[in-house]
């Protein structure tokens, strides 16, 4: 239920995801007027603005991060007026007991509900200690329906399985409780990626043959066309295992893999997704050795090397590419590979789940191109082009019996203009109304997290593992396109679909 007033304070608010995404997603739900009736913001960071400059800098980082259709001056100007600024440093307890009266003051200026979002979007070594200050302070308290304290938590959720079960356990379920604690993921946000779900669920033709018996193997590609832009710093760090595939593609195996949910709540939803990753099927170190390649971008055609980008060591092993083979061991799923392949520097962005169904038993007719076209083919697109594709054999026109490969081709679009608020708002949204259902359980980090740390830890203990270098924009090492071949194929190229 939508509450009657609310505070929304964002520690890291002179951040960049601040600035790109998370108040350009409460404006778009302002414009929407999906926001509680009494509704205020209050920023947090360390450098010092007045409430004025904070405002200011807001309302021209909206002109330039909100889509032009979506600028509304008059609303812009009743929006930013909602902004409120607090300079402190959240790593200091001290702080915050200078953060509580203004924040007490400020509800009061609202409508006394005492409802407030903690929304974290600074460096992840705050994670941690800004829940405990708020504790220490009583702002972790829900009252009953008056008083909800709700706390968004930002990617990465831990480092690896050790700091994601000190998070959950020490830090996070010592403040608040599980249903206060919204782990934001934005794939999960995105309208395509929710309808995986329906594609699978509100229909009956797919699930019959959604398994092994029927579906040869999985690919899901998530990649982009840029490099690591100004998050150097922060990239070096985590490479891409932790950046994309912990989170985001192994999501996308998941929603893919999951059984039917018994009803379309948090606790059901959710439920199934855990399953996923706690049968993932453990890596051995020959498993991580045979069936993932990383690679790092080299220079090419005008574009630098990964070396070369700021905040980069010049020797740095870090990965920007990584394609893997994965198995999850149940009935469903059993000997079917899911390959994914996610890099930066790629020849486009994209992100897209093929399933590749088995052929037909026979074949009776001959093949008028090198696709076998009895193997049908679901493409499910992610981005950009939203839409589902279905690839299937049917007979060449004229004399003789060859067949080839059609495609029936649905456009998310033909649906009508896909809703311009991005996957931030969807999420802030359904955060203000308490419903989890998007956001990922603690269970569902522990999983992943168990499963990966493994791969972390194998190249932490074996610095002279391959990293394959590959030139920018083209679509990895050639090393990745070996490991698929093992499934007697090939990549699918998502600008060919
Ligand atoms: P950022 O631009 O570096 O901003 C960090 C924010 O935290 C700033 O407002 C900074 O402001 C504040 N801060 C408070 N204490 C700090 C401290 N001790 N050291 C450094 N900064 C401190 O980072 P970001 O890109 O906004 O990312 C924020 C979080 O969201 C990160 O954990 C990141 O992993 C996650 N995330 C970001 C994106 C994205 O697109 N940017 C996407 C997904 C997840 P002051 O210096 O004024 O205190």
């Amino acid at each position: 239920m939508k509450p009657q007033s609310l505070v929304m304070v964002i520690f890291g608010a002179s951040g960049d995801l601040t600035r790109r995404k998370l108040i350009p997603a409460l404006y778009l739900l302002y414009k929407h007027n999906r926001l509680p009736e009494n509704f205020a913001i209050l920023g947090v960071a360390r450098t010092a603005f007045t409430d004025d400059e904070f405002r200011e800098r807001i309302h021209l980082q909206l002109l330039r991060f909100v889509k032009p259709e979506d600028v509304n001056e008059e609303k812009i100007r009743s929006f930013v007026s909602l902004i409120n600024y607090f300079p402190m440093d959240p790593a200091d307890p001290d702080e915050y007991l200078r953060l509580q009266p203004r924040l007490l003051k400020l509800d009061q200026m609202i409508g006394n509900g005492e409802n407030y979002i903690y929304y974290l979007a600074t460096p992840p070594s705050l994670y941690g200690v800004i829940p405990q200050y708020l504790k220490n302070v009583g702002l972790n308290l829900s009252k009953g329906p008056k008083g909800n304290k709700r706390i968004i938590v930002e990617k990465p959720f831990g480092y690896d399985l050790e700091s994601a079960l000190e998070l959950n356990n020490i830090y996070y379920k010592d403040a608040f409780r599980e249903d206060q604690i919204f782990r934001i993921d934005h794939y999960l946000g995105k309208e395509t990626v929710q309808n995986i779900l329906a594609l699978r669920f509100a229909n009956t033709v797919f699930e019959p043959v959604w398994n092994r018996n029927y579906i040869d193997y999985v690919e899901v590609t998530a990649v982009e066309n840029m490099g690591i832009e100004q998050r150097g710093g922060y990239f070096d760090d985590a490479g891409t295992l932790r950046d994309m595939v912990q989170n985001h593609l192994i999501q996308l195996v998941a929603l893919t893999a999951m059984e039917p949910p018994t009803a379309f709540n948090p606790d059901s939803f959710r439920d199934e997704l855990a399953k996923v990753y706690q049968s993932l099927t453990p890596l051995t170190e020959k498993d991580i050795n045979q069936h993932i390649i990383r690679g790092q971008y080299t220079a090419s055609e005008g574009r630098k090397a990964y070396r070369e980008e700021k905040d980069v060591a010049p020797d740095s092993r870090t990965e920007t590419f990584l394609a893997m083979k994965l198995s999850i061991s149940n009935w469903r799923w059993s000997g079917v590979p899911f390959y994914i392949r996610t890099g930066k520097q790629m020849p486009t962005k994209v992100s897209e789940i093929v399933v590749h169904f088995k052929p037909t038993p026979f074949p009776l007719f001959n093949c008028a191109e090198r696709t076998c076209p009895t193997a049908n083919l679901l493409i499910i697109r992610i981005q950009p082009n939203e839409g589902i594709v279905l690839k299937f054999g049917l007979k060449v026109p004229g004399s003789g019996f060859d067949v080839k490969q059609v495609a029936m081709d649905f456009s998310y679009s033909s649906l009508g203009p896909i809703p311009t608020e991005d996957a931030y708002a969807r999420l802030i949204e359904d955060c203000i109304l308490g419903d989890s259902t998007l956001f990922t359980r603690s269970d569902a980090v522990e999983a992943c997290w168990k499963y990966f740390t493994p791969v972390l830890e194998y190249w932490k203990n074996h610095p002279e593992s391959p990293l394959y270098g590959y030139p920018a924009g083209t679509w990895g090492p050639r090393e990745a396109d070996m490991l698929i071949q093992e499934q007697n194929a090939e990549w699918s190229n998502p600008c060919k679909n």
